[in-house]
């Protein structure tokens, strides 16, 4: 039923890059075969479980929506992937993305723009836009995601979902293609929160295959809910966050949302993040000067995209045609940053700075968080918004994220849970957590579910 449904829907939402019928249903067979005998893996058995394209998957391609990768097939797993397939989850094609996770919309995929199963006119928001199509439009029950600067979070709330950005270093980035490794984090994106919980609780761990993974044991996240069913949390509105509030059309729904915690006899203070106002451009220095550094490995000569025509009497050659033939516009945008920031005369103005503006920021949560126990603020400031509206325009996509990327930065958990609409679209509340506080953070959100 699952794969005629994803098959018919995906005609309209162009959520997956690919989609291997016959290996989705061996593995769901097998499953069946498993959990007939008794036998389950886990918690996930038989779950259909979409993987965003720029997560690698044993046999499987991984493109990163870019042309660079199209012919790529991954020769071994991610270790989220792994550990999903510990737990019997049924691997369920490839979703679209931003060309290498570098966007808002999902318009910058070198393949198709995928379309918010909402209304097919606007997007899905990015860069985890197939994920969360594909489980707003019931094309998979569960979908990861990575968020470098709100990309679970930021779909997820165009799509009427729940999207979870764990801690910096709760999930091992091992295998997924990285864009900005200090930002990146794989995180669940479900329908509900206990699923997410669940998701969660089955990709986290400590993994010596990335330096950054954090040796931590992993909470019962499920069991959580119902522990703490019922907390009154002390919640936070940063009032930065909160500035034009009459100009921001997501606000309505989340005051709402704010009103409902009150009535539950939770404690709604104002705090403040004094250096939110230098979010934007802290991140897209450092996100770019990663990428750049990142991205300098796809050369043409190893397993990319390879033009034809080269001067063979000149190496560099090879290396330039194949990158401007192979990244798409948005990607040498931010190569061309990224170098830029980096380069000697340049460096010590903008990435050193950069990186001193991210410490303060950091402290900005820390200060806030030793008087709440979570903050809440819309997940983005519109809702979904329609395709090429944005297209053109590269800085008014970046400041779609203006509400996520702190978390990125100061590397605490953040999620985006559905709150209301607004123009018919569907709104996020976003909740900020204390690090490695996942399990206050999801039970806050299931009480609002
Ligand atoms: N939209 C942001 C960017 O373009 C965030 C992307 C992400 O989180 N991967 O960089």
């Amino acid at each position: 039923a699952m794969i005629e449904r994803t098959k018919s829907v995906d005609e309209k939402v162009a959520a997956f890059n690919s989609f291997d019928e016959a290996d989705a249903l061996a593995q769901a067979e097998s499953s069946d075969a498993r959990r007939a005998a008794g036998e389950a893996k886990g918690a996930l058995d038989g779950i259909p479980v979409g993987i965003k394209d720029n997560m690698a998957v044993y046999g499987q391609p991984l493109t990163c929506s870019s042309k660079m990768l199209e012919k790529f097939v991954s020769p071994y797993d991610a270790t989220s992937i792994e550990k999903l397939k510990t737990q019997g989850a049924v691997l369920w094609g490839r979703l679209n993305l931003d060309e290498y996770a570098m966007g808002s919309s999902c318009e910058n995929s070198a393949f198709k723009s995928t379309s918010n199963p909402w209304n097919l006119d606007c997007v899905p928001g990015g860069s985890s836009g197939g994920s969360a199509a594909a489980v707003a439009a019931g094309e998979a029950v569960f979908a990861l995601g990575s968020d470098t600067g709100g990309s679970i979070r930021q779909p997820a709330a165009h799509c009427g979902i729940v999207g979870v950005k764990p801690t910096y270093g709760r999930v091992s980035r091992f295998g997924l293609a990285a864009f900005a490794s200090s930002l990146d984090q794989i995180g669940p994106m479900t329908r509900n929160v206990k699923d997410a919980a669940m998701l969660l609780q089955a990709i986290s761990c400590h993994d010596e295959r990335d330096s950054t993974s954090y040796k931590i044991s992993t909470p019962d996240f499920v069991k959580a809910l119902e522990d703490q069913r019922g907390h009154k949390w002390t919640l936070g509105l940063p009032k930065e966050y909160f500035a034009n509030a009459e100009s921001t059309p997501a606000m309505e729904p989340v005051l709402k949302a704010i009103e409902f915690y009150k009535s539950l006899g939770c404690e709604i203070k104002e705090v403040s993040l004094p250096h939110t106002d230098y979010a934007v451009a802290t991140y897209y220095i450092i996100a770019t000067a990663e990428a750049s550094s990142n991205l300098a490995r796809y050369d043409g000569i190893r397993y990319t995209h390879r033009a034809e025509k080269f001067d063979a009497k000149d190496s560099v050659d090879i290396y330039c045609q194949s990158r401007a033939e192979g990244f798409g516009e948005e990607v040498k945008r931010r190569i061309i940053l990224g170098t830029y920031v980096l380069s000697s005369g340049y460096y010590d103005a903008y990435y050193l700075k950069a990186q001193k503006v991210r410490t303060l920021i950091r402290q900005d949560f820390e200060n806030a968080f030793k008087e709440v126990d979570a903050l809440l603020t819309p997940t983005s400031p519109t809702p979904a918004f329609k395709k090429g509206e944005k297209a053109s325009d590269p800085l008014s996509m970046y400041l779609s994220d203006i509400y996520t990327i702190s978390a990125n930065l100061a590397g605490v958990p953040g999620m985006s849970l559905p709150c209301g609409y607004s123009d018919g679209l569907p709104v996020g509340l976003q909740i900020l957590g204390k690090p490695f506080k996942e399990d206050e953070m999801l039970s806050i959100a299931n009480e609002f579910e």
